[in-house]
């Protein structure tokens, strides 16, 4: 990718300089062709796109992956030519358009979930990356989006998806069945067994729990890759909605002992000021799915108990202009650093006693990411062994004002129940 930036930056400026005559305009000349014959010949679909929207580079992978001539591509607004979906066929709105985003936030874009259509209503399953092109002020003057065909990665990935989640589909329900016997032969109005016996069912049962957990998380994970997870985003006041799921999920940490808190802000904002959290509440809007960000949240807070044996466990919300970020802290037993980087991978645990000893798929927080991804966040952890960990997670923030106007093109399917704290109020 910055290769290919080089390039454009080369490119672009020697169009403007051609006009200077003698050796420096040879040169030019030389280094254009240079750019021109390395754009050329590279695989990925490459578009420049100047601050008036309109396109100024579109090499011939472009043309291959789009089916626009790059002589009539160029000079065209780039909504004409660039059309994306989601996995479900859903246009992407103006907002969600890697190169308005690449403009509006003056940051590098990946999105590896859309597919491009083509001029001739074909979708293409394309992995992108748009970076904004600077001026000398830093301020983008353009944007340079780089489109690399994945249809082939995507559609064995969807088989491998489609057969996970048919055979856990299916055998969820023999494990069920084997559970509930197991249910039946342990307690004792049913049935009389000696305490030996019991305690081998005891053992039985957790296992078979564990075998339905297995099988119901890659059922998760399957839909997760294939595009099948249901999601209905609506806009959600992230603030009110986390503070209400930590009252939710509080009593199961509270079993174990362990105390929970809610903060607005950084903690250290909340430690200088007690009253942080009731006098001011920014309204931190996202859109996302509230069942799928439950399941997420819950998922980190399910850990936090499950790894930690006493203290705290503190979930929060801040953010700045740009992102709503989430957090959920323990003062549990810690990661390894080296664990650190595979642990949203699938299956990933850490080896340890403390973990061989607590039960777990490691499909939890690989579970996570891919509904974090979907609304195009971002997932990670920070944690040091016997210090405990915090889980981030950032998601696109949305402005009170871009909120009230994406709440207003919500399909009519998407509800906010009427007693949903998070729902959006006219009067922000
Ligand atoms: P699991 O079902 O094993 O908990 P996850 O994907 O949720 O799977 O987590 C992967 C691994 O990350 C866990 O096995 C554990 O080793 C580690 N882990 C996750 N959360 C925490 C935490 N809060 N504190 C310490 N370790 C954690």
């Amino acid at each position: 990718m910055a290769l290919v930036i080089f390039l454009i930056y080369r490119l672009l400026g020697s169009k403007h300089s051609t006009r200077k005559t003698g050796k420096l305009s040879a040169k030019l000349e030389t280094e254009k062709l240079k750019s021109d014959i390395v754009l050329n010949s590279i695989e990925d679909g490459v578009v420049v796109v100047d601050a008036n929207q309109l396109i100024q580079v579109f090499n011939p992978a472009a043309t291959l992956l789009t089916g626009w001539p790059a002589n009539e591509a160029i000079g065209l607004d780039y909504h004409s030519v660039i059309k994306l979906v989601d996995p479900g066929g859903k246009a992407y709105t103006e907002a969600d358009h890697p190169f308005e985003q690449a403009i509006r936030t003056n940051k590098n874009v990946r999105d590896n979930t859309a597919e491009l259509v083509s001029k001739d209503k074909n979708n293409l399953a394309v992995n992108i990356s748009a970076s904004p092109l600077l001026n000398e002020n830093k301020q983008p003057s353009g944007v340079v989006c780089i489109f690399q065909d994945v249809s082939k990665q995507r559609r064995e990935e969807q088989r491998r998806a489609e057969f996970i989640s048919t055979a856990s589909h299916e055998m969820r329900t023999p494990v069920a069945a084997i559970e509930g016997y197991l249910a039946l032969a342990m307690n004792s109005k049913v049935s009389q067994i000696d305490d030996k016996a019991k305690s081998f069912l005891i053992k039985a049962h957790a296992s078979t729990q564990h075998l339905g957990e297995l099988f119901q998380d890659l059922l998760t994970s399957a839909k997760a890759e294939d595009g099948r997870l249901i999601n209905h985003p609506a806009v959600i006041e992230m603030g009110k909605y986390v503070e209400q799921l930590t009252e939710d999920l509080r009593f199961a940490a509270q079993k174990k002992g362990l105390s929970v808190e809610f903060i607005m802000g950084t903690p250290s904002e909340a430690a200088r000021r007690p009253d942080y959290t009731k006098a001011i509440q920014p309204l931190y809007y996202a859109k996302v799915d509230p069942n799928r960000i439950r399941e997420v949240i819950t998922n980190l807070f399910d850990n936090a108990v499950k790894y930690t044996q006493t203290g705290k466990i503190t979930l929060g919300v801040t953010g700045d202009e740009e992102v709503v970020q989430l957090s959920v802290r323990d003062t549990g037993n810690g990661i390894p650093a080296e664990d650190i980087p595979h642990l949203f991978q699938k299956f990933y645990r850490v080896d340890n006693s403390a973990t061989r000893t607590i039960g777990g798929t490691g499909l939890g927080l690989y579970i996570c990411r891919k509904i974090v991804e979907l609304y195009k966040g971002r997932i990670w952890v920070e944690s040091q062994p016997g210090q405990g960990s915090s889980f981030y997670i950032n998601l696109p923030r949305l402005s009170s004002d871009e909120a009230q106007r994406v709440q207003n093109e919500v399909v009519p399917t998407v509800q906010q129940p009427s007693n949903d704290p998070s729902a959006i109020s006219s009067n922000h």
